[in-house]
């Protein structure tokens, strides 16, 4: 299927490992023009040297906290300003810590709503006005909430508010060609969910092995996902083919929701 992505910008957020570097690769692989950034300079800047290597793309990357407006602001300003125009937005960023209502203080709260909220909020405000200027664009948040995962208060608690956000917005854009999606992750094998495994061997006593194996038997395809088939899912609704696809919240998880819908 050809997807019509050549030529197209796209902004990927939180992007030096995980999933959002498996995004920003394949976008690149379709031909997209690819911006990225994450808060370590040096990681990120391998990233982007390791997808301009594998797919030939001129990559452009900035260091940067997501929960900074600011410095956000300015990134989306020099992806502009480097490509000429933004079609692509996709929004993510580290998880927060898990940890028991109890043992959560309301720093730990404020802290999980910038990493989350925020700054889906910071892209979503400087992006959506450059895409309705081309009358098309694709907002794609990232946001597990078809069912709480257990121990990820926060987690479960913030994502549900970053898919109300992008559901809203679906409602308010897409009379100017944008659609705004949310992609559900289950459990992808990435750092992240690594340390989560580390964590709940910790307080469990189970091996961290014991983990993954729990969490598989719990996936109707019995294993864990890869970045890349995540990656699949958001290049699709990045592309010119799922213009009718909007406000949609698309489990990449295999099976692992039961839910109908
Ligand atoms: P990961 O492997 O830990 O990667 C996170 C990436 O985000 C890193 O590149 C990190 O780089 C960057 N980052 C973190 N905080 C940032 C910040 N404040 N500003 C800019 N960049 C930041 O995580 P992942 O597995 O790819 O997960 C990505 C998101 O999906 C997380 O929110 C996670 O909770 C969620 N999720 C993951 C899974 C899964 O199974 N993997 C399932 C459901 C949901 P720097 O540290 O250099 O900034």
């Amino acid at each position: 299927m050809e997807l019509g992505l050549t030529g197209r910008v796209a902004i990927v957020a939180a992007v030096s490992k995980g999933l959002g570097r498996a995004v920003a690769e394949e976008l690149a692989r379709e031909g997209a023009h690819v911006a990225i950034c994450a808060r370590t300079a040096t990681t990120l800047a391998e990233t982007a040297a390791h997808i301009q290597k594998t797919t030939g793309c001129e990559v452009l990357h900035q260091a940067l906290d997501v929960t900074d407006f600011t410095a956000v602001a300015a990134f989306v300003t020099a992806v502009e300003a480097r490509f000429g125009r933004i079609d692509i937005c996709v929004t993510n960023a580290g998880g927060p810590p898990s940890n028991s209502f109890e043992n959560t203080k309301p720093e730990d709260w404020r802290s999980a709503v910038d990493q989350l909220l925020m700054s889906t909020v910071f892209f979503a405000k400087e992006t959506l006005p450059r895409m309705q200027k081309n009358k098309w664009g694709r907002l794609i948040t990232s946001s597990a909430v078809k069912q709480p995962v257990d121990g990820l208060l926060l987690s479960n608690s913030i994502r549900s508010a970053v898919t109300g956000l992008a559901r809203t917005l679906a409602n308010e854009y897409a009379a100017d060609g944008i659609t705004v999606n949310n992609v559900c992750p289950g459990y992808t094998r990435t750092a992240r969910l690594d340390g989560l495994a580390s964590t709940i061997s910790a307080s469990s006593g189970s091996k961290p092995e014991e983990v993954f194996a729990h969490w598989e038997r719990e996936i109707p395809a019995g294993r864990l996902g890869t970045p890349r088939e995540f990656a699949a899912v958001v290049a699709f609704l990045a592309s010119e083919r799922a213009s009718y696809v909007n406000g949609a919240s698309i489990a990449v998880d295999g099976g692992l929701v039961r839910s109908l819908l």
